[in-house]
């Protein structure tokens, strides 16, 4: 497609003209991670996240990290970080390397905003939210406000920066998702000058994970499908940073009958390691895989054994949600456990 000229300067060192096209393509070691937010315990949506980038990993004969995104301290519950690892455990997940907190991370996170800042890509923003919604002309992909770029030129006399900006370009961005397949967005257009530190002084997640995957060299992400639109935002950090970008795969989200995401916010019960082999296998029927031929009764080691030799990301299905029995779950009691409010 077509790219109108962008109307940026200072920018450090590769800009793509024309369209940006990412595929596959790793000649490294394979590295992948699964990156929970500790807002609560894990539950059926986050242990499907977990199961697919664990097994496309040791598929790959690659690694797997674990991090944990305490980003946005708000949100952040105690303890919740120390439940998930211990749930992981208690499933038979094995991870490498140490565990990477965010809430650690700051200083990094800070230089490579300040590298924007300097580049002129990164500029301060002294709107509200409620100017923003005066001002925005339609939904961004998101179904956030589109920022009106109202301090793209520079702020107000007297307004003081209450947020920072990366400018985004007026072109269309490509990229091959391995499941989805292909994702095309004008971030212009469908996402706006996007937010890399918050008025409330937080970094915010699209500037963190960039920094990470890249700080932890991770070249394979798979993840949930809600994370699909952020992509490209991603994508157009890594080129701003002079970053390698990785391979992307978003597995379905898993959502409840009323078409909500299973998240702390709809209730979505917690997974317990008690629960063993029954809930793996319902993630593997969930991500269109082979039925696990030996029951429920047996070890996890002998499952993890079966399951890595098994994975084939070709059957996960290229939807971005869905639900437990349109995927074939063939315990109705327990799925209702799992959706309950
Ligand atoms: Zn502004």
């Amino acid at each position: 497609m077509v790219s109108r000229m962008n109307t940026f300067n200072g920018l450090p060192t590769k800009q793509p003209s024309t369209a940006t096209d990412v595929s596959v393509a790793t000649a490294t070691r394979y590295r992948g991670r699964f990156a929970p937010s500790p807002t609560g315990p894990l539950h059926f949506g986050s242990l499907i996240a977990a199961v697919g980038s664990y097994l496309d990993a040791r598929t790959h004969g690659g690694e797997w990290l674990v991090r944990i995104e305490d980003i946005d301290a708000p949100r952040t519950v105690p303890g919740a970080a120390d439940h998930i690892l211990r749930t992981l455990e208690g499933f038979g997940f094995e991870w490498d390397g140490d565990v990477v907190y965010q809430s650690r991370r700051l200083d990094h996170y800070h230089a490579a905003l300040v590298r924007l800042q300097l580049a002129g890509l990164a500029y301060p923003c002294s709107c509200s939210r409620s100017e923003i919604a005066a001002l925005a002309s339609r939904p961004s992909v998101d179904g956030g406000l589109l920022y009106p770029g109202t301090c793209r030129g520079g702020l107000r006399d007297g307004a003081a920066a209450r947020a920072w900006r990366l400018r985004v370009p007026d072109r269309e961005f490509v990229f091959h998702d391995r499941i989805q397949g292909k994702v095309r967005q004008n971030l212009e257009r469908d996402v706006g000058d996007f937010v890399l530190l918050r008025a409330d002084g937080q970094f915010a997640y699209q500037l963190a994970v960039v920094v990470d995957d890249a700080d932890q060299g991770v070249n394979a992400v798979v993840r949930g499908a809600d994370l699909l639109d952020s992509t490209l935002r991603q994508v157009w950090l890594q080129q701003c940073l002079g970053i390698a970008t990785p391979s992307y795969a978003h597995v379905p989200v898993a959502v409840n009958a009323a078409g909500e995401k299973l998240s702390k916010q709809t209730k979505a019960t917690a997974v317990e390691p008690t629960e063993g082999l029954a809930v793996l296998c319902r993630v593997m029927r969930f991500l269109g895989q082979a039925e696990y031929p030996d029951g429920t009764g047996g070890a996890l080691r002998d499952f993890w054994r079966w399951a890595v030799a098994s994975w084939d990301m070709a059957r996960v299905p290229s939807l971005r949600s869905a639900s437990f029995a349109e995927n074939g779950c063939r315990q109705p009691k327990d799925s209702r456990a799992d959706n309950a409010a």
